[in-house]
């Protein structure tokens, strides 16, 4: 089975966007064990988009497209792919309830422009939409003179709409014209603090098991910034009961192996860990941030359900300000002691059981004599006295600061593991 993909967007040729929806979607088929051989991107031009649906089916037994089919003039992915279908284009009475209902949802009264985006060319099969306004299209083609038939998936831009039509109608879809009787399963292990060549000698044990044993499970790394290195476990199975207990193994082997440098799984981040450990030991926690500005508060806050454990931030920047609201007396505001002054001048202030600080320093210039990227962070644990770590992080302002912050709560996440 080769499958090609074909983004449409004037954007994307532009450099507006990047194209992340077709990376994503390559790294899928490969996963699913399927060719791709070639990637088109094309504007938002009828006969271009034709062109370009009609070179892919030259080559290729399936294509999937993404973009181009919202409610506007430039958004003509479906009349392009009702042209190569040579059928008409047929107005979904019950397709343009659901869109209207999108609407009514979130309380407002639908355009007439969206009406178009219940049309499904003649033939075609709707995906219906879970996130946005726009169903996906399941477009199959004439059958070729060996009785095989072609298709064509058509999905929307949105990056988050898009994955996850593709995993919830293109892939069973795929794999069952592909022939194959099998699921697909998938899951993310996420690590932070340590280094992605560090991480692949440490777990090349597992893989090189898994390439003698020829087994159905496959490993990627995929670095994610200062968010850490996720490893990305890919199960072929029979059903997805088998897929779980493969995963499960492999899991259980790198777990082992990593220990608490695991933070969590799929869309886990380190602050929804975080506030899981805090939550079970019943304990609540305030920040006291200098060189973060409430960063750290914002990462707390996005985790539904704060309210339960945190009790708020005191964004010290003004020395004066932790003199006077943290009692802060070290001499240097930029140190190990100010850091757990800190620490425990917000645990007392704001009455929490945990006291979490940082101080540092930013850039683009040293202060106190201490260079860009130095940061202090400080703990107060219920009832234990204040510790600090000193770091020297890299990368810019903004980088430093964003470091700091996760590296500050990663360093929480593991006492409250050893605690
Ligand atoms: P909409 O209903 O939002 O108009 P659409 O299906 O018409 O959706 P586009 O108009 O092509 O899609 O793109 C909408 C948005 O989706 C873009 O502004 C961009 O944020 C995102 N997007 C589109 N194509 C891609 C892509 N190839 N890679 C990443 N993001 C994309
Ligand atoms: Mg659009």
């Amino acid at each position: 089975m080769i499958v090609e993909v074909v983004a449409v967007g004037t954007e994307l040729l532009l450099g507006q966007l990047v194209n992340t929806n077709a990376a994503w979607l390559g790294e899928r088929l490969a996963e699913l064990g399927v060719d791709c051989y070639f990637q088109t991107t094309v504007g938002d031009n009828q006969a271009r988009i034709v062109a370009a649906l009609e070179h892919a089916l030259e080559r290729s037994d399936a294509v999937v497209t993404c973009g181009g089919l919202g409610p506007t003039q430039d958004d003509i992915t479906r009349e392009a792919v009702a042209e190569v279908m040579g059928v008409p284009l047929i107005r979904d009475p019950q397709l343009l309830e659901a869109v209207r209902a999108a609407f009514v949802y979130r309380g407002r009264k639908m355009p007439p422009n969206n009406e178009r985006q219940a049309d499904v060319p003649r033939g075609a099969t709707a995906i219906p939409q879970k996130r946005g306004t726009a169903p996906g299209l399941i477009c199959p083609l004439r059958r070729r003179g060996d009785g095989s038939e072609q298709v064509i998936y058509v999905l929307p831009g949105p990056p988050g709409e898009m994955k996850e039509m593709f995993d919830r109608a293109v892939v069973p879809d795929l794999l069952q014209r592909a022939g194959t009787r099998h699921v697909i399963a998938s899951r993310t292990l996420r690590t932070w603090g340590i280094a992605e060549s560090t991480l692949a000698e440490r777990v090349s044990p597992v893989f090189d098991e898994l390439e003698k044993e020829g087994a159905p499970v496959t490993l990627a790394f995929q670095a994610s910034g200062i968010e850490g290195i996720k490893i990305r476990l890919t199960a072929k199975a029979v059903d997805v009961d088998e897929a779980k207990v493969v995963l499960d193994a492999k899991e259980a082997q790198l777990r082992d192996i990593l220990g608490n440098l695991i933070f969590g799984i799929d869309d886990e981040t380190m602050e929804t860990a975080v506030a899981r450990l805090l939550e079970r030991a019943n304990l609540s926690i305030a920040l006291a941030e200098s060189l973060t500005g409430g960063l750290a508060a914002a990462r707390i806050v996005s985790v539904a359900g704060a309210s339960r454990f945190f009790k708020g931030s005191i964004v010290c920047y003004d020395t004066e300000v932790k003199r006077r609201l943290l009692s802060v007396s070290a001499p240097l505001v930029v140190s190990e002691e100010a850091a757990k002054q800190m620490a425990e001048g917000v645990r007392t202030v704001l009455d929490a059981d945990i006291g979490l600080a940082l101080t540092g320093v930013a850039g683009p210039t040293p202060q106190e004599d201490q260079p860009p990227g130095t940061v202090f962070i400080g703990l107060a644990l219920p009832n234990l006295p204040a510790y600090a770590v000193r770091l020297l992080l890299p990368g810019d302002r903004q980088q430093v600061r964003e470091f700091a912050v996760i590296s500050a709560l990663d360093a929480l996440r593991k006492r409250l593991l050893d605690t």
